[in-house]
């Protein structure tokens, strides 16, 4: 198996001609035509310590949802993180590949994810690229209402969420959810015309958190934790065609952000 035919599996459920034009989603570093060898190992971020689990694991590609290289480098020596990534992957045989926004637009793909583990039903896309049930975003239901403290907690305890950043609880119960994982401010409009009672996402500014009342809730959940989900989606889809190389979760993949409780 060739490092070309783990990215057409992939693609074959997030064609890359559904990512954004500011992304830089497929294969970053690396040959196609390259012998996959020892395994592939799946995280949300490139980073020196998943780098070096390749290495330790023995595995000559790395899958995340973040393209490590997203605006363009001048030169490699050392001086960033980004760069000090592309240097180690390139000494150590590694192909780095991303699956970012068409991840997000994919049917089935970030999150839908999370819409299920939310236990949302009916869903559908909160705003739809074309007309094949792709695009950014999901607005589905609850079983029955409930009520929004006691959801706040089921998307903490889901999703391993800290904190929760929520804007005034303007709906004593919610049925209907909508959802974006990374960066969803840009949405709030769309979420208001879902009809939802609470919107959660993440990356929400200040003012965002003012712009839902007295509609709905807004909740930002944190990046990270919203995406930790491409790990299992690319599991998923990578375990169902190979099955004579390893597939390794990442264990060193974390969140860049920490809180103080
Ligand atoms: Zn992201």
């Amino acid at each position: 198996m060739k490092i070309g035919d783990v990215a057409a599996i992939i693609e074959e459920f997030a064609p890359l001609s559904l990512q954004e034009s500011y992304d830089n989603s497929g294969l970053v570093v690396g040959r196609a035509d390259d012998e996959l060898r020892g395994g592939v190992l799946l995280a949300v971020d490139v980073t020196e310590a998943v780098i070096d689990e390749a290495v330790r694991l023995g595995c000559s590609m790395v899958v995340t949802h973040h393209p490590i290289i997203f605006h363009p480098l001048k030169r490699l020596n050392s001086a960033s993180q980004t760069e000090r990534c592309v240097e180690a992957a390139l000494k150590n045989g590694i192909a780095l590949y991303a699956c970012h926004t068409n991840l997000d637009s994919a049917h089935g793909g970030m999150s839908w994810r999370v819409g299920q583990m939310l236990s949302l039903r009916d869903m559908r896309v909160l705003q739809p690229q074309g007309d094949d049930d792709t695009g950014f975003g999901v607005v589905g239901e609850l079983a029955e209402p409930m009520p929004t403290e006691e959801f706040l907690q089921i998307v903490r305890r889901r999703l391993g969420v800290q904190v929760v950043r929520h804007s005034a609880i303007v709906r004593d119960k919610v049925v209907r959810v909508a959802v974006c994982t990374g960066a969803g401010g840009s949405l709030i409009d769309d979420a208001r015309r879902s009809g939802c009672d609470i919107y959660v996402t993440a990356d929400l500014k200040y003012n965002d958190f003012f712009a839902p009342a007295p509609d709905f809730v807004v909740a930002d959940i944190g990046h990270f934790e919203s995406e930790f989900c491409a790990i299992g989606i690319l599991f998923d889809i990578l375990s169902k065609k190979i099955t004579n190389f390893a597939l390794h979760r990442s264990a060193c993949t974390a969140n860049p952000v920490h809180y103080c409780l």
